[in-house]
């Protein structure tokens, strides 16, 4: 939905016009994948689709929401610092940014609320973190925070583990906050150094959304990332990034399978983050083929987050342009999205072929979106111009 659509509903809802307005993207990992709170690599750009939130102060200390994609549903309570988990599942996103700010010590006020998003929801292309970055931007806009767009990230992440109960790492909140149009960001998750690198105009970012159902999957992904840090210990390091694959199998005897199989996919992946960044740079395609292959490899057989519907789409994608794309799950896994990079012209092939290899075998239907790589975290008056380009 576009700002000035937005806007309009904002009116129709509240029965009067929005002060500010905030929005963020969704993101496509393409590839360093679990390595973010490991201290590791990622290398995600943002994706054109985006969140967006309207807003106006309210006299009270409520905070009243709805969102377009949630139709006819509502979530509204009061900012106190005893703020828990309501009964929305989309609510307690609300709840989570609100908690945190306030835990943080940030002063809030009661704010009428419209979300609205066109975030593929589920398919880890992180709608949770567009919907956290983007509400971290309307605070900090209308309350004057001052906050920076990596502070907004790293409290939107904070939301996610403290509140949602979902370790995941910094990266997706980042990509969101901080993007560039047309860019990937190598991120060292360590430091939160960025560097971003263009994505070459004759290569194309096909998304394909397995819509393989989740299933609780937070207890997993927790596990893993459990999995992880003991692993670290074990070599005495204070996370995986300290550690080299001679290392692990030194210390291999003192672990359980499960956490040598974990570390083994994280230290590799790092590697190949900083491999992958060199072939995109130089546009080299089958370079990035192979690595992709062995990230999925790695994440089907070690890091255990693939299920047959995103191994089969990964196989339809190289059976039907071998190695002339590059191509692995994406996210979280346990379903979601598969990436598949290939020249621009060999698109059309590669979405007829999808739907008649894919629905078949796995009874499932497919979505496939053509992303192009957004712009981050954005906010504005209603006051000024500017509204427009959101
Ligand atoms: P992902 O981040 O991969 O899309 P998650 O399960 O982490 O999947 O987050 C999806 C959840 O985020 C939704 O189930 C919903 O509760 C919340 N959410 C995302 N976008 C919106 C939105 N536009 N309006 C309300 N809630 C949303
Ligand atoms: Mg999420």
């Amino acid at each position: 939905m576009n700002a000035q659509k937005l806007l309009q509903q904002f009116e129709t809802c509240f029965t009067a016009s929005a002060e500010g307005i905030s929005s963020a993207p969704g993101r496509v990992n393409l590839i360093g994948e679990f390595t973010d709170y490991n201290d590791g690599f990622v290398l995600p750009c943002a994706l054109q689709f985006r969140t967006s939130v309207a807003y106006r102060h309210r006299s009270d200390n409520l905070i009243m929401v709805y969102s377009t994609n949630y139709p006819g549903e509502s979530e509204a309570f009061e900012l106190t610092h005893e703020l828990t988990q309501g009964l929305s599942h989309w609510g307690n996103y609300v709840r989570a940014v609100a908690a945190i700010y306030m835990k943080n010590g940030y002063k809030l006020g009661g704010l009428d609320l419209l979300i609205s998003s066109n975030v593929p929801q589920g398919a880890g292309l992180s709608s949770s973190a567009a919907l956290e970055v983007a509400l971290g931007g309307a605070l900090n806009q209308a309350f004057e925070l001052g906050l920076s767009a990596e502070q907004i990230a790293l409290l939107g992440q904070q939301a996610e583990n403290d509140f949602m109960g979902c370790q995941c790492g910094i990266m997706d909140q980042l990509v969101s906050a901080k993007a560039l149009k047309n860019q990937a960001l190598k991120i060292d998750c360590q430091n939160l150094a960025i560097e971003s690198y263009p994505i070459p105009d004759e290569l194309a970012l096909v998304v394909i959304n397995s819509n393989f159902p989740r299933k609780l999957v937070e207890s997993e992904y927790n596990q893993r990332r459990a999995d992880c840090m003991n692993a670290a210990a074990k070599m005495g390091v204070a996370s995986l990034r300290e550690a080299n694959l001679a290392k692990l199998e030194a210390c291999g005897h003192m672990m359980t399978q499960n956490e040598f199989k974990r570390a083994r996919h994280v230290i590799s992946e790092n590697q190949r983050v900083i491999e992958a960044t060199e072939a995109l740079q130089n546009n080299d395609l089958e370079k990035l083929s192979e690595l992709m292959a062995a990230s999925h490899s790695s994440l089907r057989d070690d890091f255990e987050v693939t299920v047959p519907a995103t191994d089969g789409l990964v196989e339809i994608c190289r059976r039907t342009l071998g190695d002339n794309c590059a191509t692995r799950m994406t996210g979280g896994g346990f379903g979601g999205a598969v990436i598949c990079m290939c020249s621009q012209e060999d698109v059309p092939r590669l979405v007829e072929a999808i739907p008649m290899l894919y629905r078949k075998r796995f009874g499932l239907k497919e979505t496939i979106y053509i992303a192009s790589a957004g712009e981050g975290l954005q906010t504005a008056l209603c006051a000024e111009a500017e509204v427009s380009k959101i």
